[in-house]
């Protein structure tokens, strides 16, 4: 099964773009993922094809028209029935590490890119949409978080990354942060490498390496941090719905 992206944009020319290149590209070329960019104009009805009108209420800039978006999505759905239809816009779920692994483990995906101000509020009531946002700042249209979006599935695609496993470590994936990370030369500017990851002791870079991920994430992200300490040890060891030590 390939993994189909579907993206309902006003510039399909901004696809596959830089996916087009290094791991992501090889995937495609490799028919690993498929990247079918569908132009959303061509779903206008009216001679100047026009797919946007001014804000109900009135203010700044113009509407994606929710009847236009509706046949964009129709026909996307026709396509691919099984696929998820997600919406980017500021407004959405935060997207996360968890959903991403999701994506990548279904279909496919069909994304919905706006522009302007974004779209008629209507479109998610009448339509299976799942909004979603990329982060707190405002990016000009939603072909930017399409990328981010297909980037972050197509690596955990089967056979996309180089060593399988090397996804399983990396930051949120547990919860925390990743340690951090280092390679020769073992002196730089002054700088020596921490001793525990030269010493070749197995064990001991692991629990260098898990006090570092966990003190990292408690001072960079105490958000994630929190939630990790409140939720089940998510560690292949750990006992799953087990409570952590209070560790603070
Ligand atoms: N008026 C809107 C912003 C529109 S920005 C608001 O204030 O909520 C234009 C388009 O860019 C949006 O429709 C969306 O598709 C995309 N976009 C902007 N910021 C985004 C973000 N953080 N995450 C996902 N999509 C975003």
């Amino acid at each position: 099964m390939t993994f189909t992206a579907q993206i309902l944009t006003l510039y399909p020319e901004m696809f596959p773009g830089p996916l087009g290149t290094s791991l992501a590209g090889r995937a495609l070329e490799e028919g690993k993922w498929a990247c079918n960019p569908i132009q959303m104009r061509d779903f206008a009805t009216d001679k100047h094809k026009s797919v946007d009108d001014t804000p109900a209420g009135g203010g700044a800039g113009m509407v994606l028209r929710a009847d236009v978006m509706a046949s964009a999505v129709d026909h996307a759905l026709g396509q691919q029935p099984d696929a998820p239809i997600l919406a980017m816009t500021p407004r959405g779920k935060p997207l996360k590490q968890a959903r991403v692994r999701e994506l990548a483990s279904g279909p496919g995906v069909t994304i919905l890119c706006g522009r302007f101000e974004g779209f008629d509020e209507r479109i998610f009531d009448a339509r299976p949409i799942e909004q979603v946002s990329i982060g707190d700042y405002i990016l000009s249209g939603g072909e930017m978080g399409a990328l981010v979006l297909l980037d972050a599935c197509i690596r955990l695609l089967p056979g996309v990354m180089g060593a399988s496993s090397s996804g399983d470590d990396e930051s949120f994936e547990t919860g925390l942060l990743e340690y951090p990370q280092f390679t020769r030369p073992q002196k730089w500017e002054g700088r020596i490498i921490p001793e525990v990851l030269r010493s070749g002791d197995h064990a001991k870079i692991a629990a260098w390496r898990k006090q570092r991920a966990e003190e990292d994430t408690r001072l960079r992200r105490p958000d994630l941090w929190e939630h990790h300490r409140d939720a089940p040890d998510q560690s292949p060891s750990g006992a799953r719905g087990q409570k952590k030590e209070d560790r603070s």
